[in-house]
């Protein structure tokens, strides 16, 4: 049995699957690669190979650049805030109405459970898009109440308008394919832009079907583009592009510096969401079977493929042996296989080079004489790229496991004795993306909230996000907002202007 003839696969999904190539979508028409060049995108659980996909490259970067111009500086600068805003609701609809599908080739491509598909990823999607279509009526510029010292007596009116900065490009990642096309979609449409969007290269599937849905919801050609590609071909071409307004990026720290240098020909605006190395803190008064829920999903959910993994749990020592025996157990237990089955708890990495780079860094840890008390290896017996859930302890923070991004499901979890003392080593490294704490102490909450170097701090719970709530980082885990209101000052710019009154 293939994956596309798999019983389980919804319709809509299997007719996607059995094209022969997926074509880019550039000016609302799928179309080849300039250089007719394609690439193979494989199902992470078996090593199989899902789908020819066409490779864009710097003449298709040009290509979909020139078509979101065109978009922007003609039909869609004539579409009303609120036509945008009845367009992003009908997108809304129309992804709601395509989730299972949207769900499967996202669990096929990426290998995440399907479970955790159509919980989350999908219905954040659809949630996203509504909330910035509410924004569209929304983005209002002030009066302003300006004096002029030099001229005095002199009357003015002043006013700032919150307009469109263009073109924007989106380089995303693959942990949350279709989210983060939407995250970025989202707003960039509310406020008046248009999109180029580049996938990952590990999984172009549900970015290309959400841009035909784009189209089908009525929003003209050429405001979306998505072109999949590899990084240092489509995506550095699209950072460097002289016509290209913004680039929104979310990915590697390493990769982030390389779009910032790209970026600077034409001084484009950036906005990076990097990577982190979180800090989850359990406190010795932590309701104890909350914490561990929240130890336990903040390493394992995506298969600790979140640039929000609690990678670094912290907790009390007086807690620290029963709470991290208990993790160490529920982590052995946990069910691996393929995504696609329902039954599953725990899907493989994305690929063969992260399953590689993952057990890299378990060797390392290894090496530098942390203890493991779960996983450690490559799980046998299961085809794809699989890694087992992998629990270390007796590490020291200076260890690469404790100090590097893994980006797969490998936690140290480390004993503290005191608050000041666990608040340094929490902001002992280079990133500060979210940090955990687990406390009843509403006043140690609290400072701790205040002290944490980083963009999103969960008190009492973990890895909650909503299309409201502003997320992004500080330190090397990148600046600027996604999703909130915040995002909308990402994707607006302001014009001050004079009206003399004298
Ligand atoms: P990973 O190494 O885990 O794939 P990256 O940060 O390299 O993470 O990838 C995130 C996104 O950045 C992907 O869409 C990838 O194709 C793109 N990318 C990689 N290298 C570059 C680059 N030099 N310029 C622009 N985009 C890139």
């Amino acid at each position: 049995m293939t994956t596309a003839t798999a019983p389980q696969l919804n319709p809509d999904a299997r007719r996607f699957l059995d094209r022969k190539v997926h074509k880019l979508l550039i000016d609302g028409k799928a179309v080849d690669a300039a250089s007719g060049k394609t690439f193979l995108t494989t199902n992470p659980a078996t090593g199989e190979t899902l789908g020819a996909v066409s490779e864009a490259d710097k003449a298709d970067v040009d290509a979909a650049v020139a078509s979101a111009r065109a978009a922007f500086e003609g039909p869609w600068s004539k579409v009303t805030p609120s036509e945008r805003g009845k367009l992003l609701n009908k997108l809304a609809d129309l992804v709601d109405a395509h989730a299972e599908e949207l769900a499967q080739l996202e669990t096929l491509d990426n290998g995440k459970i399907i479970g955790e598909a159509m919980k989350g990823d999908l219905p954040l999607c659809s949630d996203l898009l509504r909330y910035f279509a509410g924004w569209t009526t929304k983005i209002a510029g002030e009066t302003t109440p300006v004096s002029v010292p030099y001229y005095p007596g002199a009357k003015f009116l002043h006013y700032t308008v919150r307009e469109a900065i263009g073109v924007v490009g989106a380089i995303i990642p693959w942990n949350f394919p279709l989210l983060m096309a939407v995250e970025r979609l989202a707003p960039a449409l509310a406020c008046g832009n248009v999109l180029v969007l580049k996938p990952a290269e590990q999984t172009p599937l549900s970015a290309l079907r959400l841009g035909e849905l784009v189209l089908e919801a009525g929003i003209p050609p050429g405001v979306v583009n998505v072109i999949p590609g590899f990084g240092p071909t489509a995506g550095a071409a699209l950072a460097a592009h002289m016509d290209v307004d913004k680039i929104t990026f979310t990915g590697s720290t390493e990769t982030g510096r390389a779009v910032v240098k790209a970026s600077a020909g034409n001084l484009k605006k950036v906005s990076l969401e990097l990577g982190g190395k979180s800090p989850n803190i359990v406190f010795d008064d932590a309701d104890l079977d909350a914490a561990a829920k929240g130890m336990f999903m903040g390493i394992f959910y995506n298969q600790g493929q979140t640039c929000s993994a609690g990678s670094r749990v912290f907790v009390h020592k007086s807690k620290f042996d029963g709470l991290v025996s208990a993790l160490a157990e529920r982590a052995k237990k946990i069910r691996q296989g393929p995504g696609i089955d329902p039954t599953t708890r725990m899907g493989p990495l994305v690929s063969e080079t992260q399953m590689k780079r993952v057990l890299g860094y378990i060797e390392a840890g290894k090496k530098d004489g942390a203890k493991l008390l779960a996983g450690g290896e490559r799980a046998a017996g299961l085809g794809g790229w699989f890694v087992q859930p992998t629990v270390f302890t007796d590490v020291k923070d200076s260890m690469s496991i404790a100090q590097e991004e893994i980006f797969g499901p490998v936690v140290a979890v480390m004993p503290f004795e005191d608050e000041a003392e666990v608040l340094a080593r929490a902001n002992g490294t280079p990133y500060g993306l979210v940090a955990g704490v687990w406390t009843k102490d509403i006043k140690r909450a609290f400072r701790m909230a205040q002290g944490l170097k980083a963009g999103v701090v969960w008190l009492n719970c973990y890895q909650f996000v909503d299309a409201a709530a502003p997320w992004g980082g500080v330190k090397q885990s990148g600046y600027g907002r996604e999703k909130g209101p915040y995002a909308i000052e990402g994707y607006t710019q302001v014009k001050s202007v004079w009206v003399d009154l004298n």
